[in-house]
């Protein structure tokens, strides 16, 4: 067996692993990354960026179909339809240019990239097995573990035939006549939507009494509406049993505890992914855990010496931008950088129709906080860029403490509100009051001006309602 040594050994290519170890060569420190798929992990190949592609295209095909049966703006279309295959080779296209740019990035810094499945020995010796089944052992002075999660798998309806994960509906061969969504989180509205716009039957089951659940219902509203007017059936406070014995259906129990067949020709199982941390030898390892994700302190370091664990795989929120924010991190403090997770706040969105943006306390989060808090929302209602852009639902929300103004957290939900949480992340890392914000000069017509007019009713003197 071919042993070699390394001072960074980077367990995973996701946004987590690959940012670290990019950061790490730079900075100097010899890094090797195993990836046992394709570099750039769950994000890049079978998460963020694909579904956002998919969600564009469905949208642009549902815009289409409107403007076929007549538009306001005078566009006029025939009839469209879709090529599936060709929506889904530009998918792979974007997906191609994008993990192609990690490879040249890794490479260019320096970093020493090794394709196989990398499975623990201790906490500096690994083993990667590559595709012809060959061995090899790595030695190295830190080990970071970015191993990412997986989807989590109902027990009465396990992934295969029509039961499948966001990873097989990214890359649909053809499109069911109805689908039905179990989760009516992140994943199950992201794509359930784009499928409805495809013009597939969707149901949604939902366990919960609300869709996003993780998020308020005020927030939320305008995205029920939108389920709504687009003809997605939801079962909200339901739980699946399984397929029925034709499989040609879903079997659901209402709260009421009445049970009924939801025919369904592929179903989607989103309801939560979990982290990564059973099968390559992570147990042997005996790390504190939270559950099954890794626990870490506030340097991203586990219960082991120069063993560091980001991303997914530490749990709660998984998003690909806490990864890389960690990687970075822990690529600094390795090279000697005085380092801390102490981020004020994590914007986290959901790609839905309309787009919903969060970062930082909602009011009740506040309240429950014990802060004395004051909040204010403005309306896209009264927004002309919003109106030109044909789509007045929604509001920007912020939340401040009452006492010195200070921003603690922002809410939206509208189109293309996701582009407004780079300035709601500033203001809170910032330490940005009420006054900071009401008093910068937004730019005419946007929909930031949204954000300035709620800063400026938080104050009580909003222009424009
Ligand atoms: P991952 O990206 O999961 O990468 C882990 C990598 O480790 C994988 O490539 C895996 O092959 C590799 N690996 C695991 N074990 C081994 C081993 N033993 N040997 C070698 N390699 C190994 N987040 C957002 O912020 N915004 C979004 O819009 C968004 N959309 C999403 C949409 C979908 C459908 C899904 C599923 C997720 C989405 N996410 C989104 C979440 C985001 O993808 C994850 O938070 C992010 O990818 C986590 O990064 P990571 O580096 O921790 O792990
Ligand atoms: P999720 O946690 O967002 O939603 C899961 C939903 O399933 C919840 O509403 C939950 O109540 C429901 N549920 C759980 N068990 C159920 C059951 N047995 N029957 C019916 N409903 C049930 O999880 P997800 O949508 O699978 O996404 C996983 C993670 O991926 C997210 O938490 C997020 O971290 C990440 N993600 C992020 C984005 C983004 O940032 N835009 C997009 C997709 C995924």
């Amino acid at each position: 067996m071919k042993e070699s040594p390394t001072t960074l050994l980077v367990i995973g290519g996701g946004p987590g692993g690959y940012v670290a170890a990019i950061r790490a060569a730079r900075l100097g420190v010899r890094t090797t990354l195993v990836e046992g798929e394709a570099l750039g992990g769950t994000c890049l190949n079978i998460g963020c960026i694909p579904s956002k592609a998919l969600i564009h295209a469905a949208q642009a095909f549902e815009q289409a179909r409107q403007w076929a049966e007549g538009s306001p703006l005078g566009v006029r279309v025939a009839q469209p339809s879709l090529d599936l295959a060709q929506t889904v080779r530009w998918k792979d296209g974007i997906v191609g240019r994008l993990t192609g740019g990690v490879a040249s990035l890794l490479r260019k810094a320096g970093v020493r990239v090794i394709a196989g499945r990398a499975t623990l020995v201790d906490g500096k010796t690994v083993d990667v097995r590559d595709a012809n089944g060959e061995v090899q052992r790595l030695r190295c002075e830190h080990l970071l573990l970015a191993a990412g999660s997986r989807p989590i798998e109902l027990p009465g309806l396990p992934f295969g035939g029509p039961v499948i994960s966001s990873t097989e509906a990214l890359s649909p061969a053809d499109l069911p006549k109805r689908l039905v969504v179990v989760g009516a989180g992140y994943i199950g509205l992201e794509l359930g939507i784009a499928y409805r716009k495809l013009g597939v039957e969707v149901a949604v089951v939902e366990a919960t009494e609300r869709v996003l659940p993780a998020y308020d219902e005020e927030l939320t509203r305008p995205v029920l509406a939108s389920l709504k007017r687009l003809g997605v059936v939801l079962h909200l406070g339901c739980s699946v049993q399984g397929l029925t014995d034709d499989g040609r259906a879903l079997s659901v129990r209402s709260a009421m505890a009445d049970e009924f067949a939801l025919p369904a020709d592929r179903v989607l199982v989103a309801v939560g992914r979990r982290p990564a941390s059973d099968g390559w030898g992570l147990e042997s390892l005996q790390l504190d855990m939270a559950g099954r994700a890794v626990r870490i302190d506030d340097q991203c370091r586990t219960s082991m010496r120069n063993v560091w664990a980001i991303g997914d795989l530490t749990g709660d929120p998984m998003l690909a931008h806490r990864a890389m924010a960690q990687g970075e991190m822990v690529a600094e403090l390795i090279s000697g950088a005085k380092r801390r997770w102490m981020p004020a706040a994590i914007p986290a969105i959901c790609f839905t129709d309309p787009e919903v943006v969060v970062a930082g306390p909602s009011p009740a989060d506040a309240e429950a906080a014990g802060i004395d808090a004051v909040h204010a929302h403005f309306p896209f209602s009264a927004n002309g860029r919003a109106m030109t852009l044909e789509s007045t639902e929604g509001f920007v929300r912020v939340v401040a403490r009452r006492d010195n103004h200070l921003i603690l957290g922002w809410q939206a939900v509208g189109h293309a509100v996701s582009e407004l949480a780079a300035a709601f992340a500033q203001s809170i890392e910032m330490g940005a009051r009420l006054e900071d914000v009401a008093g910068t000069i937004h730019a005419h017509p946007t929909l930031g001006e949204a954000v300035q007019e709620a800063a400026m009713r938080a104050l009580g003197h909003a222009l424009h309602v």
